[in-house]
Order: structure tokens, then sequence, then C-alpha cells
């Protein structure tokens, strides 16, 4: 049985974007007769709030995108997180970084295609430091093509050490990163299909790196085209009038639902609908891979 996940960041108020992952992982789980697990990655304290989560979750019920187990949160699983990042330590895959973002954009170009910086190993080979000078933690990645079939956008293949780096697994304030969270939390929870905007294309063999030296399955992914505003920029917390907040003023649950698949490429007209009515037409074929203007 598929195992989907929706798992966001309780920062801001989902915008239209966020429901457009949220409703097509739903879709493509459900029309399987899968479960979809809701995850609520306050990871970040500094950024999360409870009232944000609750937002979220009433969003959610709202347009009918229900969850089948009580939500997971990641701010009250750091002993699982400490346990497998021990296991990663006794690896001996790990070594703790001091760089400074100044540091490492100094020392770096960023990443021609969008603005990423290469991590170049720069703390790797260093003498022993001081143990109370504060470290993130890195973990050492290999110089090999990491592959996958994504279920959108077929075959992929990155080289971590040419693209990414060694990547940060505890930041240097002492939160988990994501890349090792996201994964522990997929794994324990049986997730076996991620559906996710084509942004994250690039954690994907991240995170297929970490589930392998785990031991965890590798589960599906399926990346989606990210909806756009008309200057071409991907939707985010900025566009407001987008939020739900702005969207529940002026608009029902199913029409907001149907212009959404509409704009999915599952329906021929955004007439309302409901997420139930949509599982008979949902096929992957019908989503488009470019970029959704909305
Ligand atoms: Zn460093």
């Amino acid at each position: 049985m598929i195992t989907g996940r929706f798992a966001p960041s309780p920062t801001g108020r989902m915008h239209l974007g966020n429901v457009f992952s949220a409703l097509l992982s739903w879709l493509s789980a459900k029309s399987e007769g899968g479960r979809w697990l809701l995850r609520i990655e306050d990871i970040d304290p500094a950024r999360s709030r409870q009232a944000w989560a609750d937002l979220i979750m009433a969003d959610l019920e709202w347009l009918g995108l229900t969850w089948d187990e009580a939500p997971l949160y990641q701010s009250q699983r750091s002993d699982v997180y400490q346990h497998y990042y021990d296991l990663l330590r006794r690896q001996g895959l790990t070594y703790p970084c001091y760089c400074t973002r100044a540091d490492l954009l100094a020392t770096q170009a960023p990443h021609e295609s969008d603005g990423r910086v290469v991590y170049a190993g720069t703390c790797r080979h260093l003498p022993p430091q001081p143990a109370d000078r504060p470290a993130a933690t890195r973990l050492i990645v290999p110089d090999e093509e990491i592959g996958f079939t994504d279920g959108h956008y077929g075959y992929q293949s990155v080289n971590l050490s040419r693209h990414v780096g060694d990547f940060i697994i505890r930041r240097k304030d002492g939160a988990w990163a994501y890349q090792l969270a996201v994964v522990v939390d997929d794994g324990l929870s049986g997730v076996s299909q991620v559906v996710r905007g084509r942004d994250l294309l690039l954690s994907s063999p991240q995170q297929l790196y970490v589930a392998r030296l785990l031991g965890f399955p590798q589960p599906q992914f399926i990346h989606l085209p990210l909806l756009i505003n008309a200057a071409g920029q991907r939707l985010s917390k900025r566009d407001s009038s987008l939020d739900m907040g702005a969207l529940r003023q002026h608009h029902t649950a199913a029409e907001l639902i149907g212009r959404l698949a509409h704009l999915a490429g599952l329906q021929p007209e955004p007439a309302p609908a409901t997420p139930e009515q949509l599982l008979a037409a949902f096929s992957w074929q019908r989503v488009p891979c470019a970029d959704i203007t909305v």
C-alpha cells in the first residue's frame, strides 16, 4: 500500500502552491487506496509557531484533505534524530565544520545555475579544535552518481560531491538539519511515496544517500511543476493575495480545489470539485511537467 505524506513547515499560512502540492500528494496516494500522513516540520524553533501549525491543519480540513494518523511533530523527535545521527557518526562519515556563511561565500563560487554554494570540504582535514568551538556537523558524500527514477520527470542523476558537497546534518546552533530529519521520519513512518515541488529535486539524491547509510528503504519520488506568478517567480509567502487567509475570504473550498485540479490538467474547466470527486480522473500523465502560471 502506498503511504504518502505532506510535510509543511509552520512558518506561515499555506499559499496556493502549498495547497497544490498537498492536493496532488493526497490524490496520488488516495487514488491507489493508500494512506496519507501529515508531518509538521517545526524543526527550526526560531521560525516555527504552533499557531501556524493549527492554521495549516484547519485549512487542510476545510479543503477536505484529511490525513490518516496523528500528525508527527519534528520538534518532539530530537531523541530519534540523535540516535540516527550517532549511527552516521559511528560510520566515520561526519566531521565538524566551523565555517561561517561569510567563509562559505568567500571560498567558493556559487553554483552557476541557482546560486547554491557547493561545499569544498574546507573543514574535513582540520586538526582537532577546542571542544567548545561552535561547529555544524557535515556528512561526507561520495564521488559517484546517485540516480533515481522520478515518477514524473523520469531518470535523474546527481554527483553529490560535485554538485552539493558534504552537507550539514546538524546545524551550528544544535538544530537538526532538514536532510537528516526528513529521511528518518519518512523511514520510520513507512512513507513510500514523496510528492513535492521540483525545487526539491536536488534534495532527493541527498536523502537517498542518507537513507542508504541508515538502512531505510528508498521512497518513490514524484516531483511537481511549480506554480509561478505572472513575473515567472515561484509563488511564495510574498504573494499574500494567494495565501489561504485571503483565498478563504473570496472562494469556497470546492472552487479552490477545482481551480487547482484544472491547473494540474485533471479537469478541462476550473469547475468546483471536492478532492474525492477528482480521484477517478487522477493520473500523473495528465499533469504537465512545465511550470504553471496562475
Ligand atoms: Zn567548514
